[in-house]
Protein backbone atom coordinates (compact mmCIF):
# COMPACT_ATOMS: atom_id res chain seq x y z
CA UNK A 1 0.00 0.00 0.00
CA UNK A 2 1.02 3.60 -0.33
CA UNK A 3 2.16 4.54 3.20
CA UNK A 4 4.73 1.49 3.22
CA UNK A 5 6.06 2.06 -0.45
CA UNK A 6 6.74 5.83 1.17
CA UNK A 7 8.40 4.39 4.34
CA UNK A 8 10.78 2.13 1.97
CA UNK A 9 11.31 5.49 -0.70
CA UNK A 10 12.33 7.76 2.91
CA UNK A 11 14.37 4.66 4.15
CA UNK A 12 16.18 4.46 0.45
CA UNK A 13 16.32 7.95 0.18
CA UNK A 14 18.33 8.43 3.98
CA UNK A 15 20.87 5.36 2.92
CA UNK A 16 21.68 7.47 -0.24
CA UNK A 17 19.87 5.38 -2.44
CA UNK A 18 18.21 6.64 -5.64
CA UNK A 19 17.36 4.19 -8.25
CA UNK A 20 15.61 0.76 -7.36
CA UNK A 21 16.36 -2.25 -9.58
CA UNK A 22 13.00 -4.30 -10.53
CA UNK A 23 13.79 -7.92 -11.81
CA UNK A 24 12.12 -10.60 -12.71
CA UNK A 25 12.62 -14.19 -13.99
CA UNK A 26 11.57 -14.56 -17.54
CA UNK A 27 10.45 -18.36 -18.69
CA UNK A 28 13.99 -19.45 -19.08
CA UNK A 29 15.44 -17.89 -16.27
CA UNK A 30 17.03 -14.61 -17.64
CA UNK A 31 17.04 -11.70 -15.39
CA UNK A 32 14.74 -9.01 -17.35
CA UNK A 33 14.68 -5.88 -14.79
CA UNK A 34 14.53 -2.06 -15.44
CA UNK A 35 15.90 0.53 -13.51
CA UNK A 36 13.30 2.63 -11.47
CA UNK A 37 14.35 6.08 -10.30
CA UNK A 38 13.87 6.23 -6.48
CA UNK A 39 11.15 9.31 -7.17
CA UNK A 40 9.29 7.35 -9.36
CA UNK A 41 8.85 3.96 -7.23
CA UNK A 42 5.29 4.65 -5.65
CA UNK A 43 4.13 4.77 -9.52
CA UNK A 44 5.93 1.40 -10.22
CA UNK A 45 4.24 -0.19 -7.85
CA UNK A 46 0.82 1.48 -7.86
CA UNK A 47 0.54 0.45 -11.90
CA UNK A 48 3.15 -1.73 -12.11
CA UNK A 49 6.48 -1.92 -14.75
CA UNK A 50 5.87 -2.67 -18.52
CA UNK A 51 7.77 -5.55 -20.45
CA UNK A 52 6.65 -6.92 -23.66
CA UNK A 53 4.89 -10.24 -23.17
CA UNK A 54 7.62 -12.69 -25.10
CA UNK A 55 11.00 -14.65 -24.31
CA UNK A 56 14.07 -13.26 -25.81
CA UNK A 57 17.24 -15.03 -27.00
CA UNK A 58 20.60 -14.66 -27.63
CA UNK A 59 20.38 -15.90 -31.55
CA UNK A 60 22.02 -13.85 -34.89
CA UNK A 61 18.09 -13.60 -35.38
CA UNK A 62 17.83 -11.68 -31.72
CA UNK A 63 14.74 -12.88 -31.74
CA UNK A 64 11.64 -13.35 -29.65
CA UNK A 65 9.52 -16.51 -29.30
CA UNK A 66 6.10 -17.34 -29.22
CA UNK A 67 4.67 -18.02 -25.96
CA UNK A 68 0.40 -18.17 -25.30
CA UNK A 69 -0.35 -14.41 -25.09
CA UNK A 70 2.35 -13.02 -26.51
CA UNK A 71 3.58 -12.79 -30.07
CA UNK A 72 0.05 -14.68 -31.15
CA UNK A 73 -1.66 -12.41 -29.30
CA UNK A 74 0.66 -8.98 -31.01
CA UNK A 75 2.80 -8.68 -28.06
CA UNK A 76 0.69 -7.45 -25.63
CA UNK A 77 2.35 -6.05 -22.16
CA UNK A 78 2.99 -7.96 -19.22
CA UNK A 79 2.92 -5.65 -16.03
CA UNK A 80 5.99 -6.37 -13.34
CA UNK A 81 5.29 -5.14 -9.56
CA UNK A 82 8.50 -4.64 -7.13
CA UNK A 83 8.35 -7.05 -4.30
CA UNK A 84 9.56 -4.66 -1.78
CA UNK A 85 9.89 -7.45 0.70
CA UNK A 86 12.80 -8.29 -1.78
CA UNK A 87 14.93 -5.61 -1.24
CA UNK A 88 18.53 -5.61 -1.18
CA UNK A 89 21.35 -2.88 -1.65
CA UNK A 90 24.11 -3.72 -4.73
CA UNK A 91 27.03 -3.46 -2.67
CA UNK A 92 29.05 -3.61 -5.94
CA UNK A 93 27.17 -0.58 -7.69
CA UNK A 94 26.79 2.36 -4.61
CA UNK A 95 23.36 4.04 -4.98
CA UNK A 96 21.50 1.16 -6.48
CA UNK A 97 19.09 -1.19 -4.83
CA UNK A 98 17.69 -4.57 -5.92
CA UNK A 99 14.31 -6.14 -5.70
CA UNK A 100 12.56 -8.72 -7.92
CA UNK A 101 9.70 -8.44 -9.06
CA UNK A 102 5.58 -10.69 -10.04
CA UNK A 103 4.28 -10.41 -13.34
CA UNK A 104 0.38 -9.76 -13.50
CA UNK A 105 -1.35 -10.49 -17.12
CA UNK A 106 -2.93 -7.22 -17.54
CA UNK A 107 -5.70 -8.83 -19.66
CA UNK A 108 -7.13 -11.41 -16.06
CA UNK A 109 -5.44 -9.21 -13.42
CA UNK A 110 -3.86 -12.11 -12.60
CA UNK A 111 -0.61 -13.48 -12.49
CA UNK A 112 0.60 -14.64 -15.72
CA UNK A 113 0.60 -18.34 -17.04
CA UNK A 114 4.49 -18.63 -17.64
CA UNK A 115 6.01 -16.45 -14.49
CA UNK A 116 8.18 -18.84 -12.74
CA UNK A 117 8.20 -17.24 -9.71
CA UNK A 118 3.59 -17.54 -9.62
CA UNK A 119 4.40 -21.22 -10.90
CA UNK A 120 6.53 -22.24 -8.30
CA UNK A 121 3.96 -20.28 -5.61
CA UNK A 122 0.67 -22.78 -6.54
CA UNK A 123 3.21 -26.34 -6.23
CA UNK A 124 3.72 -25.03 -3.27
CA UNK A 125 0.32 -24.39 -2.38
CA UNK A 126 -0.40 -27.81 -3.46
CA UNK A 127 2.05 -29.37 -0.82
CA UNK A 128 0.53 -27.32 1.58
CA UNK A 129 -2.62 -28.57 1.16
CA UNK A 130 -0.88 -32.28 2.41
CA UNK A 131 0.84 -30.36 4.96
CA UNK A 132 4.17 -30.36 3.76
CA UNK A 133 6.46 -27.50 3.50
CA UNK A 134 9.28 -28.18 1.08
CA UNK A 135 13.07 -27.20 2.19
CA UNK A 136 15.73 -26.71 0.11
CA UNK A 137 19.74 -26.04 -0.53
CA UNK A 138 20.98 -25.12 -3.91
CA UNK A 139 24.45 -25.72 -5.21
CA UNK A 140 25.92 -23.86 -8.15
CA UNK A 141 28.78 -24.49 -10.33
CA UNK A 142 29.91 -22.34 -13.30
CA UNK A 143 32.41 -21.66 -15.60
CA UNK A 144 34.49 -18.16 -14.99
CA UNK A 145 35.90 -17.24 -18.55
CA UNK A 146 38.11 -14.59 -20.26
CA UNK A 147 38.15 -12.96 -23.13
CA UNK A 148 40.52 -14.21 -25.46
CA UNK A 149 40.81 -14.08 -29.09
CA UNK A 150 42.27 -16.74 -30.13
CA UNK A 151 39.68 -19.19 -28.35
CA UNK A 152 37.31 -20.79 -30.61
CA UNK A 153 34.57 -19.44 -29.30
CA UNK A 154 36.19 -15.64 -28.42
CA UNK A 155 36.36 -16.85 -24.17
CA UNK A 156 38.74 -18.96 -22.13
CA UNK A 157 38.76 -20.65 -19.42
CA UNK A 158 40.10 -18.30 -16.55
CA UNK A 159 42.37 -19.51 -15.17
CA UNK A 160 43.31 -22.84 -17.58
CA UNK A 161 44.62 -24.81 -14.63
CA UNK A 162 43.04 -28.64 -13.90
CA UNK A 163 42.62 -30.88 -11.36
CA UNK A 164 42.37 -27.82 -8.54
CA UNK A 165 38.68 -29.98 -6.97
CA UNK A 166 37.89 -28.81 -3.57
CA UNK A 167 40.58 -26.05 -3.36
CA UNK A 168 40.69 -22.77 -2.46
CA UNK A 169 43.45 -20.06 -2.98
CA UNK A 170 45.55 -18.15 -5.30
CA UNK A 171 46.83 -21.65 -7.20
CA UNK A 172 43.89 -22.37 -8.44
CA UNK A 173 42.78 -18.91 -8.56
CA UNK A 174 45.11 -16.45 -9.02
CA UNK A 175 42.85 -13.38 -9.17
CA UNK A 176 40.90 -14.70 -6.13
CA UNK A 177 37.62 -14.31 -7.70
CA UNK A 178 36.15 -16.54 -5.23
CA UNK A 179 36.56 -14.92 -2.28
CA UNK A 180 36.00 -11.53 -3.95
CA UNK A 181 32.11 -13.03 -5.07
CA UNK A 182 31.86 -15.12 -1.36
CA UNK A 183 31.92 -11.49 -0.19
CA UNK A 184 30.31 -9.53 -2.47
CA UNK A 185 27.06 -12.45 -2.26
CA UNK A 186 27.04 -12.21 1.63
CA UNK A 187 27.02 -8.44 1.93
CA UNK A 188 23.95 -8.84 -0.28
CA UNK A 189 22.07 -11.11 1.52
CA UNK A 190 21.95 -14.54 -0.55
CA UNK A 191 23.08 -16.91 2.13
CA UNK A 192 25.97 -18.41 0.64
CA UNK A 193 27.87 -20.97 2.99
CA UNK A 194 31.08 -22.44 1.40
CA UNK A 195 33.07 -21.18 -2.10
CA UNK A 196 35.72 -23.88 -4.17
CA UNK A 197 37.05 -24.50 -6.81
CA UNK A 198 35.81 -27.03 -8.94
CA UNK A 199 37.35 -29.91 -11.45
CA UNK A 200 38.11 -27.77 -14.48
CA UNK A 201 40.18 -24.75 -15.13
CA UNK A 202 38.04 -21.80 -14.05
CA UNK A 203 35.16 -23.74 -12.32
CA UNK A 204 33.95 -22.78 -9.55
CA UNK A 205 30.94 -24.37 -7.15
CA UNK A 206 28.93 -22.03 -4.09
CA UNK A 207 26.91 -23.54 -2.25
CA UNK A 208 23.88 -21.60 -0.44
CA UNK A 209 21.88 -21.97 3.11
CA UNK A 210 18.80 -23.93 2.51
CA UNK A 211 15.53 -22.53 3.36
CA UNK A 212 12.01 -22.70 2.07
CA UNK A 213 11.48 -23.41 -1.61
CA UNK A 214 10.72 -20.26 -2.84
CA UNK A 215 13.31 -18.18 -0.82
CA UNK A 216 15.45 -20.54 -2.13
CA UNK A 217 14.38 -20.13 -5.69
CA UNK A 218 14.57 -16.39 -4.96
CA UNK A 219 18.38 -16.62 -3.88
CA UNK A 220 19.92 -19.21 -6.45
CA UNK A 221 18.19 -17.00 -9.15
CA UNK A 222 19.36 -13.90 -7.73
CA UNK A 223 22.74 -15.67 -7.38
CA UNK A 224 22.87 -16.39 -10.71
CA UNK A 225 22.47 -12.69 -11.81
CA UNK A 226 24.84 -11.44 -9.18
CA UNK A 227 27.96 -13.62 -10.30
CA UNK A 228 27.29 -13.33 -14.39
CA UNK A 229 27.45 -9.02 -13.03
CA UNK A 230 30.53 -9.35 -10.77
CA UNK A 231 32.13 -11.31 -13.34
CA UNK A 232 31.74 -8.44 -16.02
CA UNK A 233 32.54 -5.62 -13.54
CA UNK A 234 35.40 -7.50 -14.23
CA UNK A 235 35.41 -7.63 -17.98
CA UNK A 236 34.90 -11.59 -17.46
CA UNK A 237 32.05 -13.91 -18.47
CA UNK A 238 30.59 -16.24 -15.84
CA UNK A 239 28.21 -18.97 -17.24
CA UNK A 240 26.01 -21.41 -15.88
CA UNK A 241 25.45 -22.94 -19.39
CA UNK A 242 25.62 -27.11 -18.53
CA UNK A 243 28.68 -27.74 -20.64
CA UNK A 244 30.49 -25.10 -21.89
CA UNK A 245 33.72 -27.26 -23.22
CA UNK A 246 34.87 -30.44 -25.15
CA UNK A 247 37.56 -31.50 -22.73
CA UNK A 248 35.69 -30.65 -19.68
CA UNK A 249 32.57 -31.69 -17.30
CA UNK A 250 29.49 -29.57 -17.13
CA UNK A 251 28.14 -27.45 -14.51
CA UNK A 252 25.34 -29.05 -11.92
CA UNK A 253 22.84 -27.26 -9.86
CA UNK A 254 22.83 -29.71 -7.21
CA UNK A 255 19.13 -29.57 -4.89
CA UNK A 256 18.92 -30.88 -1.47
CA UNK A 257 15.62 -31.38 -0.45
CA UNK A 258 13.43 -32.13 2.22
CA UNK A 259 10.23 -31.36 3.59
CA UNK A 260 9.07 -29.76 7.02
CA UNK A 261 5.85 -30.18 8.90
CA UNK A 262 3.26 -26.93 10.18
CA UNK A 263 5.98 -27.39 13.51
CA UNK A 264 9.41 -27.02 11.24
CA UNK A 265 10.48 -31.09 11.84
CA UNK A 266 11.95 -32.79 9.23
CA UNK A 267 9.31 -35.37 8.22
CA UNK A 268 11.74 -37.38 6.23
CA UNK A 269 13.93 -37.93 9.38
CA UNK A 270 12.50 -41.18 10.63
CA UNK A 271 15.22 -43.70 12.79
CA UNK A 272 12.49 -46.21 12.42
CA UNK A 273 12.08 -45.96 8.89
CA UNK A 274 14.33 -47.88 6.24
CA UNK A 275 17.67 -46.35 5.79
CA UNK A 276 16.18 -43.94 8.53
CA UNK A 277 13.99 -42.40 6.22
CA UNK A 278 10.54 -41.37 7.17
CA UNK A 279 7.90 -42.65 4.19
CA UNK A 280 7.05 -39.76 2.57
CA UNK A 281 11.30 -39.30 2.19
CA UNK A 282 11.19 -42.95 0.11
CA UNK A 283 7.50 -42.10 -1.52
CA UNK A 284 9.21 -38.34 -2.84
CA UNK A 285 12.58 -40.50 -3.94
CA UNK A 286 9.71 -42.77 -5.71
CA UNK A 287 8.14 -39.56 -7.62
CA UNK A 288 11.28 -38.21 -9.12
CA UNK A 289 12.39 -41.29 -10.25
CA UNK A 290 9.27 -42.30 -11.84
CA UNK A 291 8.79 -38.37 -12.90
CA UNK A 292 12.77 -38.28 -14.10
CA UNK A 293 12.20 -38.07 -17.76
CA UNK A 294 9.74 -35.18 -17.82
CA UNK A 295 11.78 -33.50 -14.99
CA UNK A 296 14.93 -33.18 -17.29
CA UNK A 297 12.71 -30.74 -19.79
CA UNK A 298 12.86 -28.44 -16.72
CA UNK A 299 15.89 -29.33 -15.17
CA UNK A 300 17.79 -29.82 -18.35
CA UNK A 301 16.17 -27.25 -19.98
CA UNK A 302 18.12 -26.60 -23.19
CA UNK A 303 19.93 -28.30 -26.38
CA UNK A 304 23.23 -28.17 -24.59
CA UNK A 305 22.59 -29.43 -20.84
CA UNK A 306 22.16 -33.43 -22.63
CA UNK A 307 26.37 -33.13 -23.36
CA UNK A 308 26.56 -32.84 -19.35
CA UNK A 309 25.03 -36.06 -18.66
CA UNK A 310 27.44 -39.10 -19.17
CA UNK A 311 28.98 -42.02 -17.35
CA UNK A 312 31.95 -41.36 -15.00
CA UNK A 313 30.80 -37.65 -15.16
CA UNK A 314 29.57 -36.56 -11.36
CA UNK A 315 26.68 -35.96 -13.84
CA UNK A 316 24.26 -38.29 -13.85
CA UNK A 317 23.14 -40.68 -16.99
CA UNK A 318 20.72 -42.90 -15.42
CA UNK A 319 17.29 -42.55 -13.47
CA UNK A 320 18.49 -44.15 -9.73
CA UNK A 321 19.33 -43.03 -6.25
CA UNK A 322 22.00 -44.54 -3.59
CA UNK A 323 23.11 -43.81 -0.15
CA UNK A 324 25.66 -41.55 0.19
CA UNK A 325 26.46 -42.64 -3.52
CA UNK A 326 27.43 -39.49 -5.99
CA UNK A 327 27.34 -41.58 -8.92
CA UNK A 328 23.35 -41.60 -8.72
CA UNK A 329 21.00 -39.22 -9.78
CA UNK A 330 19.76 -39.04 -6.35
CA UNK A 331 22.50 -38.98 -3.48
CA UNK A 332 21.10 -39.70 -0.01
CA UNK A 333 23.35 -37.53 2.32
CA UNK A 334 24.58 -39.24 5.41
CA UNK A 335 23.22 -37.15 7.88
CA UNK A 336 19.58 -37.79 9.58
CA UNK A 337 17.51 -36.12 11.98
CA UNK A 338 17.02 -32.39 11.13
CA UNK A 339 19.78 -33.27 8.13
CA UNK A 340 17.79 -36.04 6.99
CA UNK A 341 17.49 -34.98 2.77
CA UNK A 342 17.63 -35.63 -0.57
CA UNK A 343 20.35 -34.28 -3.05
CA UNK A 344 19.18 -34.59 -6.54
CA UNK A 345 22.18 -33.99 -8.98
CA UNK A 346 19.84 -33.92 -11.75
CA UNK A 347 19.89 -30.61 -13.19
CA UNK A 348 22.34 -28.27 -14.37
CA UNK A 349 23.19 -24.86 -13.60
CA UNK A 350 21.56 -23.62 -17.13
CA UNK A 351 18.32 -24.52 -15.32
CA UNK A 352 15.18 -21.63 -14.73
CA UNK A 353 15.83 -22.20 -10.53
CA UNK A 354 12.16 -21.56 -10.42
CA UNK A 355 11.47 -24.54 -13.05
CA UNK A 356 13.69 -26.96 -11.48
CA UNK A 357 12.29 -26.62 -7.71
CA UNK A 358 8.44 -26.18 -8.60
CA UNK A 359 8.79 -29.51 -10.74
CA UNK A 360 11.20 -30.99 -8.35
CA UNK A 361 8.76 -30.24 -5.88
CA UNK A 362 5.97 -31.47 -7.86
CA UNK A 363 7.37 -35.07 -8.55
CA UNK A 364 8.30 -35.18 -4.81
CA UNK A 365 4.49 -34.54 -3.77
CA UNK A 366 3.56 -37.39 -6.94
CA UNK A 367 5.07 -39.72 -5.34
CA UNK A 368 3.81 -38.76 -1.67
CA UNK A 369 -0.13 -38.65 -3.03
CA UNK A 370 0.74 -42.20 -4.51
CA UNK A 371 2.28 -43.53 -1.63
CA UNK A 372 5.03 -44.59 -4.27
CA UNK A 373 7.95 -47.07 -3.23
CA UNK A 374 11.16 -46.63 -4.83
CA UNK A 375 13.39 -49.96 -6.40
CA UNK A 376 16.42 -50.89 -4.04
CA UNK A 377 18.88 -48.50 -3.60
CA UNK A 378 22.12 -48.89 -6.20
CA UNK A 379 24.78 -50.29 -4.62
CA UNK A 380 28.76 -49.43 -5.45
CA UNK A 381 29.60 -47.46 -9.47
CA UNK A 382 26.06 -46.31 -10.72
CA UNK A 383 26.76 -45.73 -14.18
CA UNK A 384 26.08 -49.64 -15.03
CA UNK A 385 23.41 -49.19 -17.44
CA UNK A 386 21.99 -53.11 -16.85
CA UNK A 387 20.89 -51.58 -13.53
CA UNK A 388 18.77 -48.69 -14.47
CA UNK A 389 16.80 -46.95 -16.86
CA UNK A 390 18.60 -43.96 -19.28
CA UNK A 391 17.64 -40.62 -19.09
CA UNK A 392 16.57 -38.91 -22.05
CA UNK A 393 19.42 -38.05 -23.97
CA UNK A 394 18.41 -34.88 -26.14
CA UNK A 395 15.98 -32.31 -25.41
CA UNK A 396 13.61 -33.10 -27.34
CA UNK A 397 13.39 -36.70 -26.03
CA UNK A 398 12.78 -35.02 -22.66
CA UNK A 399 10.20 -32.43 -24.38
CA UNK A 400 7.97 -35.47 -25.41
CA UNK A 401 8.23 -37.11 -21.67
CA UNK A 402 6.88 -34.06 -20.70
CA UNK A 403 4.42 -33.63 -22.78
CA UNK A 404 3.18 -37.58 -21.97
CA UNK A 405 3.35 -37.13 -18.18
CA UNK A 406 0.02 -35.92 -17.43
CA UNK A 407 0.02 -35.89 -13.48
CA UNK A 408 2.51 -33.82 -13.64
CA UNK A 409 1.26 -31.53 -16.11
CA UNK A 410 -1.24 -30.98 -14.25
CA UNK A 411 0.42 -29.78 -10.92
CA UNK A 412 2.54 -27.36 -13.04
CA UNK A 413 -0.74 -26.61 -14.95
CA UNK A 414 -1.57 -27.04 -18.59
CA UNK A 415 -0.86 -23.18 -19.93
CA UNK A 416 2.43 -23.32 -18.14
CA UNK A 417 3.59 -26.27 -19.91
CA UNK A 418 1.79 -24.94 -23.22
CA UNK A 419 4.38 -22.03 -22.91
CA UNK A 420 7.00 -23.84 -22.29
CA UNK A 421 6.92 -26.87 -24.82
CA UNK A 422 6.37 -23.92 -27.89
CA UNK A 423 9.10 -22.00 -26.66
CA UNK A 424 11.71 -25.20 -25.88
CA UNK A 425 10.41 -27.12 -29.54
CA UNK A 426 11.30 -24.07 -31.23
CA UNK A 427 14.60 -24.27 -29.39
CA UNK A 428 15.33 -27.86 -30.37
CA UNK A 429 13.99 -27.04 -33.76
CA UNK A 430 16.31 -24.41 -34.44
CA UNK A 431 19.29 -26.41 -33.29
CA UNK A 432 18.59 -29.46 -35.28
CA UNK A 433 18.32 -27.52 -39.00
CA UNK A 434 21.99 -25.37 -37.74
CA UNK A 435 25.34 -26.88 -38.88
CA UNK A 436 27.76 -27.73 -36.48
CA UNK A 437 31.46 -27.37 -36.39
CA UNK A 438 31.71 -31.22 -35.90
CA UNK A 439 30.07 -31.87 -39.16
CA UNK A 440 32.39 -30.01 -41.38
CA UNK A 441 35.23 -31.52 -39.38
CA UNK A 442 33.77 -34.90 -39.67
CA UNK A 443 32.24 -34.77 -43.09
CA UNK A 444 33.90 -32.68 -45.26
CA UNK A 445 37.61 -33.48 -46.36
CA UNK A 446 36.26 -37.18 -47.08
CA UNK A 447 33.20 -37.24 -48.04
N1 LIG B 1 30.12 -31.07 -12.18
C1 LIG B 1 29.31 -32.21 -11.78
C2 LIG B 1 27.91 -32.04 -12.41
O1 LIG B 1 27.83 -31.64 -13.49
C3 LIG B 1 29.21 -32.37 -10.30
C4 LIG B 1 30.53 -32.47 -9.59
C5 LIG B 1 30.33 -32.56 -8.09
O2 LIG B 1 29.97 -33.63 -7.58
O3 LIG B 1 30.49 -31.55 -7.41
O4 LIG B 1 26.91 -32.31 -11.83
MG1 LIG C 1 30.52 -29.67 -7.31
MG1 LIG D 1 26.57 -31.56 -4.49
Amino acid sequence: DTPSVRRHQDRLAAEGIDVVRVTYPDLIGTDRARDVLLDHLPSACEHGLAFCRAVYHTTPRGDVVAIQGGIDAGLPDISVRPDLSTLARVPWEPGVAWCLGDTTDPATGGPAAESPRDLLRSVLARCADVGLSPVVGPELEYFLLEEDATAPNGWRRSPTVTGSVYTAGLRADPDNHLLRTLRQLRDLGIGVITGNHEFDGGQYEINLTHSDALDAADRAFRFKAAVKELARKEGKLATFMAKPFNDSGGSGFHLHFSCVDADGRNVFDDPAGAFGLSGNARHAIAGILTHAPALAALLNPTVNSYKRFGPDTLAPWLINWGLDNRSAMVRIPPERGSGARLEVRLGDAGANPYLAIAALTAAALLGVQEGEEPPAPLEGYGYDLEKSQVLPMNLTAALDALEADEALIELLGKDFTASFLAYKRDEAERFQRHVTDWEFAEYSYHL
